[in-house]
């Protein structure tokens, strides 16, 4: 098994209702460990950069806007296959969808605003993590 590093997001609406500890708790349920965190709110060039692969897609502004709307806390897991294991705990993009158990079957309310954001591969995860964090900001736990 390899130890990985992702990116997570509690989104607006999430943080509005109030469920960052309850969403905490099940990564760190799960074996995650919370290496870096803080809250912020984006700018909107900031959320635009952030889904730059979106920007094509019709729901571009919609996203901008819902993800500006309010503090979000942004976060880097750590842990045994941390991307997927992040993707499983989160379930699908649209909660309709989303496995029972999952963050977006409990904590979303529809496919815009869908509670979490984490990254889907390695390689955005290394990408996001530094989009919101310096080094020296994030304290791994594994050495
Ligand atoms: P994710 O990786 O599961 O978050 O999903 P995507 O990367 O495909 O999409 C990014 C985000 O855009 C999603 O989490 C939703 O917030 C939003 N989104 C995706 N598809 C739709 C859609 O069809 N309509 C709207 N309004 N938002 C969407
Ligand atoms: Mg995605």
């Amino acid at each position: 098994m390899a130890i990985e590093r992702t990116f997570s997001i509690i989104k607006p609406d999430a943080v509005a209702k109030n469920h960052i500890g309850a969403i905490y708790s099940r990564f760190e349920s799960a074996g995650l460990k919370i290496i870096a965190s803080k809250m912020v709110h984006l700018t909107k060039e900031q959320a635009e950069g952030f889904y730059a692969e979106h920007s094509e897609r019709p729901f571009f502004g919609a996203l901008v806007s819902f993800m500006t709307s309010g503090p979000i806390m942004v976060q880097v897991l750590e842990g045994e296959n941390a991307v997927l294991a992040n993707r499983e705990i989160m379930g699908a993009t649209n909660p309709a969808e989303a496995a029972r158990g999952t963050l977006r079957a409990d904590y979303a309310v529809s496919i815009d605003e869908n509670a979490v954001h984490g990254s889907d591969a390695l390689a955005s995860a290394e990408r996001e993590i530094a989009y919101f964090f310096a080094a020296d900001e994030i304290c791994p736990r594994t050495r």
